[in-house]
């Protein structure tokens, strides 16, 4: 099972986003996220075994992250996976501190732990669709989405044919900043 921490939306925040994965979808084809799977993850773990798994969920029991607000408005591509996301903006470079205090709070326990981050840098996303097809970004547009994470979670991600199923495993506590 592969794991990851993400900033699950609520499922009226998560229909609020439903317009871009369709506008995305029409666009550029591909695979869409369904409603239920929306997530902006944290921190990716990959891989890891049952024992593993059992340690970090009661070890995450006791670990709280800060929250704040943002929003979803900045459409991205990670090119090599086909991937067509929405990110936020930020106007300026307090507006999302939060998100990267929350990030580097996160890794800082997680290291203690044996784990590593694998990406150098964390780029904020709320993936819309997989396998995407090639075109313009500047053509995909949608209602601003405001947010305020409202529940942290440690999932768990089986590959199945319809995409990975995500299971829920821990939820952390989150503080207003
Ligand atoms: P699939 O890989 O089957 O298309 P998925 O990408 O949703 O599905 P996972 O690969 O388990 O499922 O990834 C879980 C989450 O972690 C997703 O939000 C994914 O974008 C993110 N993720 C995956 N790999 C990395 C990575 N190397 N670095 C950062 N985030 C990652
Ligand atoms: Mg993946």
């Amino acid at each position: 099972m592969r794991l990851f921490f993400a900033y699950w939306p609520s499922v009226s925040k998560a229909r609020e986003i439903v317009p871009w994965v369709e506008k995305a979808h029409a666009l550029f084809g591909g695979r869409v996220m369904r409603t239920d799977t929306l997530h902006m993850t944290l921190a990716f773990l990959g891989e890891t075994d049952p024992d593993t798994t059992g340690r970090l969920v009661a070890a995450c029991r006791g670990w709280s992250l800060p929250t704040g607000s943002m929003v979803l408005n900045q459409p991205g591509r990670f090119k090599n996976a086909k991937v067509v996301w929405l990110g936020p903006e930020q106007r300026s470079a307090e507006e999302l501190e939060w998100l990267h205090r929350a990030h580097q709070r996160l890794w800082g326990l997680l290291q203690p732990l044996g784990w590593q981050p694998r990406e150098p840098q964390f780029r904020p996303h709320v993936s819309l669709l997989r396998n995407a097809g090639p075109g313009a970004l500047d053509t995909l547009q949608g209602p601003a989405v405001s947010w305020s994470p409202d529940r942290c979670v440690l999932v768990g991600s089986r590959p199945s044919e319809r995409g990975s199923h995500y299971t829920v495993l821990a939820e952390l506590a989150l503080f207003q900043e």
